[in-house]
């Protein structure tokens, strides 16, 4: 995988789908990701198809992740991800319930974000198989900035 420039950090985000034609609306939002100014996409992990989680009754997500290099800032990566959701007309009516796109920045270089409407490292990540596979498979000598522990020594303790 290539490296993040100068000017630039090294950025993961979440990819997944339930509704649609799922593996092509996630290699979509890879493709705007990548036309996005300021972002370049180094890697994308294998797609993984895993069983909804939370209290709504929902079909089964393809989840993958990407590992970006970027020279925007949190904030606008945020927007970018928002902003993307909404052009590929994900509707925001039940919470945890099925969506066309979801985009969730889940590593920001090691930076520790924890602000209205932001929250990064993602605060779920370490508890979801279906984030740290892929991350795993990404960057597998990565380091959580929170826990220390490496995105592969997270995925073999399968998501606690
Ligand atoms: P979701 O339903 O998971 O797509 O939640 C989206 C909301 O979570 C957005 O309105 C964001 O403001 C908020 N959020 C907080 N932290 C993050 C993050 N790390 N990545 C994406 N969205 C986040």
């Amino acid at each position: 995988m290539d490296a993040a420039r100068p000017g630039e950090v090294l950025a993961f985000i979440g990819i997944g789908a339930n509704q649609g034609d799922r593996v092509a609306q996630c290699e979509a939002a890879v493709a705007r990701l990548g036309a996005t100014p300021g972002v370049r996409v180094l890697a994308v992990s294998t797609w993984r198809e895993t069983a909804p989680v939370g209290p709504v009754a929902q079909g089964p997500f393809i989840n993958g992740a990407a590992a970006l290099a970027t020279s925007l800032a949190p904030r606008a990566l945020l927007d970018v991800c928002l902003d993307i959701e909404r052009a590929m007309g994900r509707r925001r009516t039940v919470r945890w319930g099925p969506r066309v796109i979801d985009l969730d920045i889940l590593l920001y270089g090691d930076r520790v974000i924890d602000e209205p409407g932001l929250c990064v490292p993602h605060p779920e990540m370490c508890a979801r198989p279906f984030v740290l596979g892929p991350l795993a498979e990404l960057a597998p000598d990565l380091v959580h900035p929170l826990t220390g522990a490496t995105m592969a020594d997270l995925a073999a303790a399968g998501g606690a």
